[in-house]
């Protein structure tokens, strides 16, 4: 994993030393003495994430992280906040400013890199899912984030009252807690509910809490389910073997509140952003660029970028044309022949469109037996030839369908419409165009109809 971090501390000898680890596990190191250079390398896209110094002359770590918090071009750029002292009160004011998490000086090499690693592939989960959010639609993908972290299930695996109940105290106003003190029977849980975070003791007795992990680990349903740790102070070696396993974090006892808020937060947001980066690839596929007949675009696609093509012509004063098809009388077809032969029809037909548009024209299936054909650079006279050669090709050589079996004579219909004044819109343009094909129908099919000029 390569990321880029940015070390800000004004003492020279800490950022050597922080730098020098992290280059040791390969991560690109930034550094800066100060809060102002910090803000302006983070504003530029340059760091995955910030290491920052919280006593610093003229900015204090919290100021630069308040800034970062509020800018929504560095807002998701995970912060992690140095504190010479360990002061709750600190947390606290960090937390209140947005950070992601907290280290103490002298900042222990197992603790860097666990918090790094984990906080970076958080950062690469965003800036995947930011990427493929459509532009202006960034508020909406925020808003969808903060929702999605309310009403979150926890569940946690721990034996002693004593620890889980100071846990679920702690939990219990922002998330809905269970708390099964049996690591075979939280297994079940664990695969048949759908929890956003797992919190479980390495101190369990009656299972041994690292194959309680491992086997969270394998199992289809929880494979990506974050577990946090909670860790006894004599427990660093299982606390390594844990990490090992594919455990995302842990914390040690004492539990300190607000770092159990912090490191919880963390989870069940990597939780929340695996979730909708899912969801969006299964969408984005479903719905993004073809139709799954014909290979020719969707409607979705046209909606999408026929803006574009009406921006682009307006902005060039070149022409541009639209024609809508139809096949007539379609629903004979397929009453006569099966819907299959519907399909093929609808099929051979997207190919003889192809053929007869050149590349840069954007061809696409609107509806059932509905195409549209959007083209740049082309006015009303260019586009009644286009036309009108793409009803001849159909009418003029009947289709042949079932394996060669059947030869329908086929037909369509066709509107023009073509794009007028700078008031133009797609809608409009699709509107005028389908008033056209009505009239063709109207008129009697087999024919090209062109908008009634305004
Ligand atoms: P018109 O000349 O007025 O356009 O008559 P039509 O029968 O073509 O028009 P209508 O819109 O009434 O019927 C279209 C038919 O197309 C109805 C629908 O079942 C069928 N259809 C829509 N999508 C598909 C498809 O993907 N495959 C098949 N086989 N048929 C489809
Ligand atoms: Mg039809
Ligand atoms: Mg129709």
């Amino acid at each position: 994993m390569t990321a880029r971090i940015l070390v800000v501390d004004d003492i020279a000898a800490n950022v050597k030393l922080l730098e020098a680890r992290l280059m040791a596990e390969y991560f690109q190191v930034l550094t800066a003495s100060n809060g102002a250079d910090a803000l302006e390398i983070c504003k530029k896209g340059l760091c995955d994430l910030v290491l920052l110094d919280v006593m610093m002359p003229q900015m204090d770590g919290f100021e630069v992280c308040r800034q970062l918090k509020e800018d929504p071009k560095t807002s998701f750029i995970p912060v992690v906040m140095v504190t010479a002292l360990d002061l709750p009160e600190d947390r606290v004011k960090g937390l209140e400013c947005g950070a992601d998490d907290f280290l103490t000086k002298p900042v222990n090499d197992l603790t860097l890199i666990t918090r790094v690693k984990s906080l970076v592939r958080l950062k690469s989960l965003t800036d995947e899912l930011r990427l493929r959010a459509q532009t202006g639609k960034e508020l909406e993908l925020e808003n969808l984030f903060k929702s999605s972290e309310k009403n979150s299930k926890i569940l946690v695996v721990d034996e002693r009252p004593s620890s889980y109940e100071k846990v679920v105290k702690v939990l219990a106003g922002q998330y809905s807690v269970s708390v099964v003190p049996d690591a075979q029977e939280a297994l079940f849980k664990a695969a048949e509910e759908d929890f956003d975070t797992v919190i479980v003791s390495l101190s369990l007795s009656s299972y041994d809490p690292l194959r309680f992990c491992s086997h969270l680990r394998s199992l289809e349903r929880t494979r990506l389910l974050p577990i946090l740790a909670i860790a006894d102070h004599e427990h660093e070696d299982r606390v390594i073997r844990a990490l090992d396993l594919g455990v995302n974090d842990y914390i040690r006892r004492p539990i300190d509140p607000n770092e159990l808020l912090a490191r919880v937060r963390s989870q069940v947001k990597r939780k929340n952003y695996n979730t909708l980066l899912g969801e969006s690839v299964q969408e984005s596929i479903e719905l993004s660029v073809r139709d799954g007949l014909t290979g020719l675009h969707n409607r979705r696609y046209l909606d999408s970028h026929l803006g574009e093509m009406l921006k682009s012509a307006k902005s060039l004063g070149k022409p541009m044309s639209l024609i809508i098809c139809d096949i007539d009388r379609f629903k004979l077809v397929n009453d006569e022949h099966g819907h299959d032969v519907g399909d093929e029809v609808i099929r051979e037909f997207s190919e003889r469109i192809r053929k007869n548009i050149r590349t840069i024209d954007l061809a696409c299936r609107y509806g059932g037996e509905e195409f549209v054909v959007a083209m740049p650079d082309t006015d009303m006279a260019l586009a009644l030839v286009v036309a009108e050669r793409l009803r001849n090709e159909v009418a003029a050589h009947p289709f042949i369908v079932a394996n060669g079996a059947k030869q329908l004579p086929i037909t369509v219909s066709v509107g023009v419409s073509t794009f007028q004044d700078g008031d133009d819109t797609p809608k409009k343009l699709m509107k005028r165009a389908d008033l056209a094909l009505y009239q063709a129908k109207s008129n009697g099919r087999n024919q090209v109809v062109k908008e009634i000029a305004a």
